[in-house]
């Protein structure tokens, strides 16, 4: 042990073995079953959390995790038990089960361009948590977003328009701070804003859920996923 460890202090690893190491770190056989009533029962929404951020870290070392999917077909076929909702954009570069490396069963996921929370949007979380069991909400943006840019620049177009609408808040608040949005920094700005404000709305506008959040029966948090790294960053 102490040979190992002197090894791995003075001379680095092969990366082969480095990534075996991470492997094991961030694949614990506990966070890659298919989960059934009684063990999404056990997750609690600090749980949950990890799940998330060891899969982001999985999926960025390129380390997915070895799900047998059609095994999972098997397993999921009698219920599921997903234990986080997660609302993201449609954007094709940003599939939550991806960017988790997670399989069947393990999110509900809920996808809008700009993810915007509406009516339906909140029903669809309400059911995630209070009917299905899940225990963490996430609202993720992400950078480069085409909603949150054609929304700073007051794009209009059919039913995009009204879509683009829910994203002027955000807009506004930093045309209230910069003016013009002109820079890319400044529409990552919007886009962190917009996730803020998603949340919020969650909280304002389900009483379902702020109960179980107060209750500490679920967590609700933003985050925001970087299309050049594939990193998540949680609030
Ligand atoms: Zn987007």
């Amino acid at each position: 042990m102490l040979v190992l460890r002197y090894y791995r202090e003075l001379l680095p690893l092969p990366t082969v073995i480095n990534n075996l190491l991470s492997k094991t770190k961030y694949t614990r056989k506990e966070n890659m079953r298919t989960h059934n009533k009684k063990s999404q029962s056990e997750i609690t929404p600090t749980d949950a959390l990890v799940y998330l951020k060891e899969g982001n870290v999985r999926f960025i070392n390129n380390l997915r995790a070895n799900r047998n999917l059609l095994n999972q077909v098997n397993e999921t076929s009698d219920g599921q038990f997903p234990f986080a909702v997660i609302l993201s954009c449609i954007d094709s570069r940003t599939s939550a089960e991806l960017i988790f490396d997670q399989g069947l069963g393990d999110i509900f996921s809920v996808r809008v361009a700009g993810n915007i929370v509406n009516e339906d949007i909140l029903g669809s979380m309400e059911y995630a948590c209070k009917v299905a069991g899940s225990k963490l909400v996430v609202v993720l943006g992400h950078s480069k977003c085409g909603a949150v840019t054609s929304a700073c620049q007051h794009a209009e177009m059919g039913n995009v328009t009204g879509l683009l609408r829910k994203i002027q808040p955000a807009v506004q608040q930093v045309e209230a701070e910069v003016g013009i949005i002109d820079t890319e920094e400044k529409v990552q700005r919007v886009a962190n804003i917009n996730v803020d404000i998603a949340l919020a709305e969650i909280r304002a506008k389900s009483e379902i859920l702020s109960e179980m959040e107060t209750e500490g029966t679920i967590k609700m948090i933003g985050g925001m996923y970087d299309i050049e790294t594939g990193l998540v960053t949680f609030n």
